[in-house]
């Protein structure tokens, strides 16, 4: 006998998709001083999340605990399903993390920062890739130069280079514009809406409130290492909305969503 057909639509709803980015209850502290308290949320496929926070609020701590560089006190970080404590390799395969200060292999030349990554990462296409972003970043030029005569924007260009080069599910840029010209910030915040647009995740640190609004389709908003807002940006600036000039509700810019969301 042919069973009836299910009616119920959430029986036939698809499954929504697994975040790329689960952060459950992370906490990290440092003999006494609590960095990081009990700080939850979770990134998805396509989403680039603005990370917020007055000057040590615990930004660089949580990137760096989901990067696998410092171990939580507590909580969990996972990458694609996989627990960076746990799991780092796995975990690590699927991210690339550009700090505010990236750190290159002085004696190395930009290619060969690039053929380090491929091999540790089993990039299959390290020229074409690897030529295709050099170009794009204003680097051919530079293909041959060790790391030590670069300066400091191009720096900041082969890190992010290196970051791109394994296709990432998960970036982590902590802010990424540093010491870019004008046209590296537009490289930048082209190829990183890109990223997002293919399927990659994204959390980005950065004080600079115009980045963040160009880019970032969420915003995370924390103040000594708590969690203090976390949703879409369209829904962070009408919970800071103030009265507009002729006194009806009016969405906060940026700048009054970060005064008005740490002041409180
Ligand atoms: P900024 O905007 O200035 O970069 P941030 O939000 O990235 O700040 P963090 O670097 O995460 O802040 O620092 C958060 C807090 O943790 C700060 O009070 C800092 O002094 C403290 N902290 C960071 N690293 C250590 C450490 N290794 N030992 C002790 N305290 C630390």
């Amino acid at each position: 006998m042919q069973s009836a057909p299910t009616t119920d639509p959430a029986a036939a709803a698809p499954a929504a998709a697994p975040p790329i980015l689960d952060v459950v209850d992370y906490h990290k502290a440092y003999g006494d001083f609590v960095a990081v308290d009990g700080l939850s949320f979770a990134v998805g496929a396509g989403q680039v999340v603005g990370l917020l926070g007055p000057n040590g609020a615990g930004k660089t701590t949580t990137m760096r605990a989901i990067a696998g560089i410092i171990p939580p006190t507590r909580g969990r970080v996972a990458v694609d399903g996989f627990d960076v404590t746990t799991d780092p390799v796995e975990a690590k395969r699927r991210l690339a993390y550009v700090p505010d200060d990236p750190k290159l292999f002085e004696t190395l030349t930009v290619w060969e920062h690039l053929r380090f990554v491929a091999a540790a990462y089993d990039v299959p296409d390290l020229v074409d890739a690897g030529e295709e972003l050099l170009a794009r970043f204003e680097l051919t030029g530079k293909r041959d130069t060790l790391a030590q005569e670069l300066s400091r924007g191009m720096r900041q260009k082969v890190a992010i280079c290196c970051a791109y080069l394994h296709r990432p599910r998960l970036l982590l840029l902590d802010e990424p514009l540093t010491g870019l010209d004008p046209r590296g910030i537009r490289t930048m915040k082209q190829s990183l809406a890109e990223r997002a647009a293919a399927g990659s995740a994204v959390v980005v640190s950065s004080h600079l409130l115009s980045l963040v609004e160009d880019l970032c389709t969420h915003l995370l908003i924390v103040n000594r290492g708590r969690r203090l807002f976390y949703g879409r940006t369209d829904e962070v600036r009408a919970a800071f909305a103030g009265a507009g000039t002729d006194g009806s509700a009016e969405d906060a810019s940026l700048e009054e969503v970060f005064f008005r969301a740490t002041e409180t």
